[in-house]
């Protein structure tokens, strides 16, 4: 479900990363395109107005009592000196002050909270002509619009991540319902197989009694198809436990127990196995330690850590288990000297079906759902799991579950 959930959380920011750079685009384009258009407009304007031609009518005009071309203007002939031979409009001297164009040149100005442009050229033999407009309403619409455009970007990107979500909802409803119909067939197989394994287990059981008139290649023939059954079993088990988990359907009986005690059963049981196998396992369990847990599951995970430890070990190794509880927390450990796990793969082993050595793992009967079980007991009791392992060296699993004190 969490999958399900992340997918689309991620559709839906992968819709709306879409849409904003959708709306970002036509925003800069709109923007640039009608800023160019009214500047350029502005530019034509204040350029025509030192044109060759504007500049003759104005020669021809010059000491007759006219009305003078630029009257709404900015005009000014300033000599190659600095002095200013002819002007029209306030405050021109301050605003071309030190701008010496080599060819025709425009240039913006800002004056006292207004915005000028300014076209400037050099005139052979008399120095330097300026003409300027005032543009501050062309800007301030040119403003107006970038405020209106974000504005509408900001409010469009709300709107598409609302859409967003409601698309990537409906996307991602087909693959809840695959999801769920596969967690049901789960669900209903392994119920189904469950009988018929249990029927198989109680029959190897009464013929174990009968072994010894067996001849040894069906004595070995049982052996395989007895630990086949057993292999299976653990399966089924597992897959009933993960789609039950899946379906929250996977009940959590929580009380207050002895976990020194659970621990201590479980390695008495466990030993026999490790020796039987010629490793050894000892733990460290001098307190008493109790917490409020479900004891069945509590027993199934250390179950899955030691087997791991078991499985995983070195010929002659060494697990070693330890319980305490420090600043409210109960701290378990299993720890052993087996292969050890690569970095890159510490991660992964807590996913479903991950197997860092398949043909191992198979060779083992291992189907990689161990440690997912794990992960999802020790978080159904608001626990953390830490590993700490050295390819070759061994591995240690930490688990840290809330101390009686800390649930109270
Ligand atoms: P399984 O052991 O059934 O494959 P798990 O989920 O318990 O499934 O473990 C996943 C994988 O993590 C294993 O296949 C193995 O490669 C690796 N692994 C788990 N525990 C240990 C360990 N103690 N030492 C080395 N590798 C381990």
């Amino acid at each position: 479900m969490d999958m399900v959930r992340t997918t689309k959380r991620r559709l839906m920011w992968f819709f709306a990363f879409l849409t904003m750079l959708f709306l970002l685009f036509f925003v800069v384009v709109t923007y640039l395109t009608v800023s160019r258009s009214i500047m350029s407009d502005q530019e034509e304007k204040v350029v025509d107005m030192i044109s060759e031609e504007s500049l003759s009518r104005l020669i021809h005009e010059a000491g007759e009592p006219h009305e003078r071309p630029f009257d709404h203007n900015l005009f000014a002939v300033v000599g190659t000196s600095g002095n200013v031979l002819e002007k029209h409009g306030e405050g021109i001297e301050a605003m071309i002050d030190g701008w010496t164009p080599n060819m025709l040149e425009t240039k913006e100005v800002d004056q006292e909270n207004r915005e000028y442009l300014f076209a400037g050229k050099p005139v052979r033999d008399v120095g330097y002509v300026y003409s300027g407009i005032d543009v501050t309403e062309q800007k301030r619409v040119l403003n107006r619009l970038f405020m209106v455009l974000l504005i509408l970007t900001i409010l469009f990107t709300f709107a598409a991540t609302l859409l967003s979500s409601i698309m990537a909802g409906k996307a991602i409803r087909p693959v809840i319902k695959s999801a769920e119909r596969q967690r049901e067939f789960v669900n209903d197989a392994s119920h189904e197989l469950r009988t018929p394994l249990s029927i198989l287990s109680a029959g190897f059981e009464i013929l174990e009694e009968e072994k010894e008139r067996l001849s040894d290649f069906s004595k070995q023939t049982m052996d395989d198809l007895s630990g086949e059954v057993r292999r299976m079993s653990s399966l089924v088990n597992d897959l009933l436990v993960l789609a039950r988990a899946d379906s929250g359907k996977l009940v959590f009986e929580k009380k207050v127990i002895n976990l020194t005690n659970l621990v201590s059963r479980s390695i008495r049981s466990f030993s026999r196995i490790v020796e039987g196998d010629g490793m050894s396992l000892t733990s460290d369990l001098k307190e008493e330690v109790y917490l409020k847990g479900d004891e069945e599951r509590l027993q199934q995970l250390l179950y899955l850590l030691l087997d791991n430890a078991h499985k995983y070990n070195v010929q002659n190794g060494h697990i070693y288990v330890s319980l305490k509880e420090a600043n409210s927390e109960v701290i378990l450990t299993v720890e052993d000297e087996g292969i050890g796990i690569a970095p890159e793969h510490q991660e992964k082993i807590f996913e479903r079906f991950f197997r860092v050595d398949l043909s191992r793992s198979r060779a083992q009967g291992s189907n990689g759902i161990g440690l997912s079980i794990a992960a999802f007991i020790i978080e159904a009791h608001n626990g953390r799991i830490l590993l700490e392992s050295k390819v070759g060296q061994g591995s240690c699993f930490t688990i840290i579950l809330p101390g009686l004190s800390d649930q109270q």
